[in-house]
């Protein structure tokens, strides 16, 4: 069996909200508890987690998903 290759999105992940929480890219943004909030972990000790609210969540993922056709795109241009 050949091993799975690995995430090279291993630092997101989404959680529900502990409790009443306020998202990282604006304050204004509220998280309710309960609702979704994407997580992006740090590195490094005593980082304080911080999350975003799905809005953002959505405009993040959107641009990140856009990066990553332009980057398979770029591999295949040079695969000929
Ligand atoms: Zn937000």
């Amino acid at each position: 069996m050949v091993a799975a290759h690995k995430s090279v999105l291993m630092r997101l992940e989404i959680r529900p909200a502990g409790n009443l929480c306020r998202c990282k890219h604006d304050k204004k943004h509220t998280i309710a508890k309960g609702e979704p909030r994407l997580v992006v972990r740090e590195t490094g000790p005593g980082t304080p987690e911080q999350g975003y609210c799905a809005d953002c969540e959505i405009a993040m993922l959107n641009r990140a998903s856009r990066r990553i056709d332009e980057l398979r795109e770029e591999v295949r241009a040079q695969m000929v």
